[in-house]
C-alpha cells in the first residue's frame, strides 16, 4: 500500500525547499521500505541544494540516516520488519564481482541518479502523480525504499539517532584513513578539512594509533572540535602557512594526508605537506569543472602518490557493526558529533547553517 508523507523536496537549486506531499509506494522484489529515525545533513546534498554539483530535479535529498524496517518485497532474505538498519548511500546490487568481494564502491551494476536499481522511482507526487527522484536513498523522506543490500541491520541497543551519523560521514571520514591511507600505529596523519567527515578522519587516525594527528581548518571552532576528536597539532589555514606549518611539525612531511574538503586549494596543501612515500586520499568532492595541478615530479621524485577513497573504501556491511561495537565501547565519539538538531520541516536551515561553515554535523530526527 502506498503511505503518504511530507517531505521536503529539491525543485530548483538556490531555493528553499518546499515541503510537498509524496506517495511512497512498496517495496518491490529485493527492496525494503524503511520508517526513516533520523539522518545527517551531509555537504553532497548541500552541493545539490546550492547548485555547486548539477542535480535533476524533482528530488528527495537525504545520503546519511537511520530507521526501522517496515515492510520488504519478494525475494528479501536477510532482513523482517522491525529491524533496526544504518541506510547506506551506495545502492550497490550485492551480487557482482566488487559487491561479492565486499567492495561496493565499485559496484558493476548501473547506478542511476535519481533512481533505484531498476531505474524507476518509488515516490510520486501525490497530487500530480509526477515521479519525484530519489537522491541515493532519499533519507530525508520519513519512508523510504532501498535495496535489500543498502539497508545494514544493527543491534537494537545502539541508539538509532547516533547511528544515523555512521551511514556518511562517519564510515566516509573513519574509512579514509583505516582503509584507503591504512595508517599505522606512530604514521604522521594531516586531515585537511575538520567538517563532519574530517573530524571522522581525525577519529580513524586516533583509533589507528597515528601520531601526530594534524588538523586542519580555517575554522577555529572546527579545529578545537578536531583537537577533541584527537587531533595533537592545529592549523588554521586562513591565518597560517598550511606548508611551512605542518613541516614544523614534521620535517619530512607526512605519512599520509586527507583532503575531507572540496577545495582545491586544501588539495594542492594536501600534496605540498607529503613527505617520501606519503600519500594523499582526496575525500571532498569540489565543485563540477574544478582541476587540481600537480607538479609530476614532485609525484614521482619520492613516490608519492594521490588516490580517491569513495565511502571510506568500506564495505558498510562489516564496517557499520563494527563502528557501531567501537561506539558502544567508549572508543568511537558520536555524541560531541552533533551540533543542530532539527525536524524534516527545517531541513533549508540545516542547509543554511552547514553552508556558513558551522562545526560538527546537523542532524534531523523524525516524528515517530
Ligand atoms: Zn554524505
Ligand atoms: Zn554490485
Amino acid at each position: 500500500m502506498d503511505l503518504l508523507i511530507d517531505v521536503p523536496v529539491l525543485v530548483a537549486a538556490k531555493q528553499k525547499m518546499p515541503m510537498i506531499k509524496v506517495l511512497v509506494e512498496d517495496p518491490r522484489a529485493g527492496e525494503v521500505r524503511v520508517k526513516m529515525f533520523a539522518s545527517g545533513v551531509c555537504h553532497s546534498c548541500l552541493h545539490a541544494y546550492d547548485g555547486s554539483h548539477a542535480t535533476p530535479m524533482p528530488m528527495i535529498l537525504g545520503d546519511e540516516g537511520s530507521g526501522i524496517v517496515e515492510s520488504v518485497g519478494s525475494g528479501v532474505t536477510t532482513l523482517v520488519p522491525g529491524d533496526h538498519v544504518i541506510i547506506s548511500w551506495l545502492l550497490n546490487c550485492g551480487t557482482c564481482p566488487p559487491c561479492r568481494d565486499g567492495k561496493p564502491a565499485h559496484c558493476w551494476a548501473p547506478s542511476p541518479f535519481g533512481a533505484l536499481l531498476d531505474n524507476t522511482q518509488r515516490f510520486k507526487n501525490a497530487e500530480t502523480g509526477e515521479p519525484v527522484l530519489h537522491y541515493g536513498p532519499a533519507t530525508y523522506a520519513p519512508y523510504t525504499v532501498v535495496p535489500e543490500s543498502s539497508a545494514i541491520k544493527i543491534r537494537k541497543d545502539m541508539p538509532l539517532d547516533k547511528a544515523a551519523l555512521i551511514g556518511c560521514s562517519v564510515t566516509t571520514g573513519f574509512g579514509s584513513v583505516t582503509n584507503a591511507a591504512g595508517a599505522r600505529p606512530g604514521e604522521s596523519v594531516a586531515i585537511v578539512g575538520c567538517g563532519g567527515v574530517g573530524l571522522n578522519a581525525v577519529q580513524g587516525a586516533r583509533v589507528a594509533g597515528a601520531n601526530p594527528i594534524i588538523a586542519i581548518d580555517t575554522s577555529d571552532a572546527a579545529l578545537q572540535m578536531a583537537k577533541k576528536f584527537g587531533a595533537t597539532h592545529l592549523i588554521n589555514a586562513s591565518r597560517d602557512d598550511v606548508v611551512a606549518e605542518t613541516l614544523k611539525i614534521c620535517p619530512r612531511g607526512v605519512n599520509h594526508s586527507i583532503a575531507a574538503v572540496g577545495s582545491t586549494k586544501a588539495m594542492q596543501n594536501g600534496v605540498e605537506i607529503l613527505g617520501s612515500g606519503g600519500t594523499m586520499v582526496i575525500l571532498g568532492a569540489p565543485p563540477n569543472g574544478a582541476v587540481l595541478e600537480i607538479d609530476p615530479i614532485f609525484i614521482l621524485g619520492k613516490e608519492r602518490g594521490i588516490r580517491g577513497s569513495k565511502y571510506g573504501s568500506s564495505n558498510p556491511h562489516v564496517e557499520f557493526p563494527m563502528l557501531i561495537e567501537l561506539y558502544l565501547a567508549g572508543k568511537l565519539d558520536l555524541d560531541s558529533l552533533v551540533t543542530g538538531n532539527y525536524r524534516i520541516d527545517q531541513s533549508n536551515e540545516a542547509f543554511e547553517i552547514l553552508a556558513q561553515g558551522g562545526a560538527g554535523r546537523g542532524l534531523i530526527t523524525f516524528e515517530q
